[in-house]
């Protein structure tokens, strides 16, 4: 599985298309913004099948969605509890004085637990509400790498002061499906750095209290 991570949009949020080099299909996860330079990598890596998932209906991760669907249909995931946030984007815009349109109406519905399956890679759907209610993260068990969308930073978690977030609920997402996996997973998150679930499990200071 190539990784290509895209950081787009004012909110530098951070766009990670995947690609199996063998069967050239792909995910795009949170197309949040820059239709054009997102659609421009798909083209590059002569993709022949997309789906986006999207970790949290948050503007700055599904706003580049309409621009890329005018380019091409194809489905979106997004779990059933973020579509009420999904359908307000643009009053979301109106939070930050961004003007959005209506996203596109084609969804799927993400199953908690549930494997996506594409080219040969596996990403198992975890549900890590907290951040927004239907917040999740993809897990590619095989390659031990985590997409954790706005639940997990670099030291740092997500902002739970916007219309959903729920602060304990998150810290309890992150204990229990996020820590105990293993130390050596990298986790890409929605936006900065890399980083790794051992390092987080050990300096993060947001998770301190939650995991001793
Ligand atoms: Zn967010
Ligand atoms: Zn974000």
């Amino acid at each position: 599985m190539h990784i290509q991570k895209i950081t787009v949009g004012p909110f530098s949020m951070n766009c990670y298309l995947l690609v199996c080099p063998r069967t050239r299909e792909a995910v795009i996860i949170d197309p949040g913004d820059e239709a054009e330079r997102l659609w421009d990598a798909i083209r590059e890596w002569k993709v022949e099948k997309i789906r986006a998932l999207i970790t949290h209906a948050h503007l700055d991760h599904i706003g580049g969605l309409s621009g890329l669907v005018a380019k091409q249909p194809f489905d979106i995931g997004l779990h059933p509890a973020d579509q009420i946030l999904y359908h307000k984007l643009p009053e979301q815009g109106h939070w930050f004085g961004l003007r959005f349109a209506p996203p596109p109406p084609c969804l799927c519905v993400l199953q908690e637990e549930e494997k996506i399956r594409f080219g040969e890679t596996e990403l198992l759907v975890l549900p890590t509400p907290g951040h927004t209610p239907g917040g999740v993260c993809f897990l590619a068990e095989k390659e031990k790498k985590l997409f954790t969308g706005d639940t997990l930073f670099a030291g740092s978690i997500g902002r739970t002061d916007l219309e959903g977030g729920d602060e304990a609920l998150l810290l309890h997402s992150i204990r229990t499906r996020l820590l105990p996996l293993a130390d050596d997973i990298t986790v890409y998150p929605g936006h900065g750095q890399e980083t790794t679930i051992g390092r987080e499990r050990r300096n993060n200071p947001f998770l301190q209290s939650v995991w001793t």
